[in-house]
């Protein structure tokens, strides 16, 4: 019994050691939500315009995924599950531990909107461009084409992206 147990840890123990350095960093960045796809896309397309901007800093709540200090702007690229993108059929809980979700997701949502409410009141714009808008390529376009006015000379405090 006991040597069984051992033998399939050691097999556990080989798999893992088998992910190349590229599917070990897919994995993890899966796990922390950082350099999701969503995210790259809307950074290589806001970088192709000539943006510059910083990425995940550190020191401002939330650790927003990109930020352009020159426009005084901040974009958040959110998962539809994850943080609740409400009327999304992306967002819906699965119908297993229903209540473990429903409690995980909610604090994900507090967490963003204080994060929110913490930079709007230190100057911030902020925009939040959902990941269901960034899947088609059309849908893609038009999100670039409105962040980008909006980066440059949007008059409001904050916007949402999505697909429709
Ligand atoms: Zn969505």
């Amino acid at each position: 019994m006991l040597y069984r147990r051992r033998k399939k840890r050691k097999q556990i123990t080989i798999m893992t050691d088998f992910m190349t350095p590229k599917q070990r960093s897919q994995t993890m960045s899966k796990v922390r939500g950082y350099n999701t796809k969503p995210e790259k896309l809307i950074r290589s397309h806001l970088h192709r315009q000539g943006f510059r901007f910083r990425i995940n800093s550190p020191n401002l709540p939330g650790k927003p995924d990109i930020v352009l200090k020159k426009y005084n702007a901040i974009i958040f690229v959110h998962g539809c599950f994850w943080h609740h993108h409400k009327g999304c059929k992306k967002s819906n809980l699965p119908d297993t531990r229903n209540e473990f979700w429903k409690n995980k997701i909610s604090g994900t949502v507090m967490r963003d909107q204080r994060n929110i409410s913490d930079l709007t009141k230190q100057g911030w714009r902020i925009a939040i461009v959902w990941e269901c808008g960034t899947q088609k390529k059309d849908d893609l376009e038009n999100i670039i084409k409105e962040l980008s006015e909006w980066i440059i000379e949007g008059q409001s405090k904050k916007i949402e992206l999505s697909g429709r």
